[in-house]
């Protein structure tokens, strides 16, 4: 017997509360690690996103890819999708993107076509981060448009809950395989 959130994890990590007083880098950036801690709490990889313009936050989300099926759900997609509704203008021109890893190639290429007019990312991918990590999309010589980048910003917080979230996913998937089969015998 088994069902879709036998192995869900229990998030161990508390949310943030910043003060509001100080409507920093950090503030939203923290308010992009609770959408983070919510996708965990929903049994998803714990990536948040918020995009702010003129100080009020126009877009919220984390990522839903396994809830809802679809591969391009993620944090950064849906915030711009909502940020977009919004304004009642797809230009995002004036806000900027905080964002707890960096973008993907997907999500990169969305900041630029959404002409973001910032993009704030705690943790670095050099793996698959498509705003300086990996690459930089917005290198390329004809593009019309490339957000301003930073990084950094409780990047402490928002990699130890990455982290912690595939070690634990790894360890509750070892402990559900049973012993694993001899290998295949080779040959001599
Ligand atoms: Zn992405």
């Amino acid at each position: 017997m088994s069902s879709p959130s036998a192995d869900r994890l229990d998030c161990p990590f508390p949310k943030l509360h910043l003060s509001q007083l100080y409507r920093d880098e950090r503030f939203f950036m923290s308010l992009a690690y609770n959408q983070a801690i919510d996708a965990w709490r929903a049994d998803e990889v714990p990536i948040g996103a918020v995009i702010e313009c003129g100080g009020e936050v126009i877009g919220a989300a984390h990522n839903q890819v396994e809830h809802s099926d679809d591969p391009t759900a993620h944090a950064e997609i849906l915030a711009i999708t909502q940020a977009a509704r919004a304004i009642g203008d797809w230009r995002l021109e004036g806000a900027t993107l905080y964002v707890t890893k960096e973008p993907c190639p997907m999500c990169s290429g969305a900041t630029i076509m959404s002409r973001l007019k910032r993009v704030i990312f705690a943790v670095p991918d050099p793996k698959m981060g498509c705003l300086g990590g990996a690459t930089d999309l917005a290198a390329l010589p004809r593009v019309n448009h490339r957000p301003i980048r930073e990084s950094g910003v409780l990047e402490t917080e928002c990699r130890e809950l990455l982290q912690a979230y595939f070690r634990l996913k790894r360890a509750a998937a070892a402990e559900a395989e049973p012993l694993d089969p001899p290998p295949t015998a080779a040959a001599g």
